[in-house]
């Protein structure tokens, strides 16, 4: 959320502006933003499956038998 009075970027779910005390809540509601604050269970839901995919890129297995003995 970008405060239109002073310039600060402060987080989606700030009611008020952070360093200025400008009221964001009607800037939201012009832009159609609805942002809820970030949980812990959010945070960790996100990380796992990137994880996983990150895994599977790397793993030596999944190259062909041909490729590995090949030589
Ligand atoms: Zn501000």
């Amino acid at each position: 959320m970008l405060c239109p009075k002073c310039g600060f970027n402060s987080f989606e779910y700030n009611t008020n502006c952070p360093k200025c005390r400008k009221d964001l809540r009607s800037v939201r509601k012009q832009l159609s933003i609805t942002a809820t604050k970030p949980g812990a269970v959010n945070f960790f839901s996100l990380l796992g499956p990137a994880d996983e995919m990150l895994n599977q890129t790397i793993r030596p297995s999944a190259l062909p038998d041909n490729q590995r003995s090949g030589l």
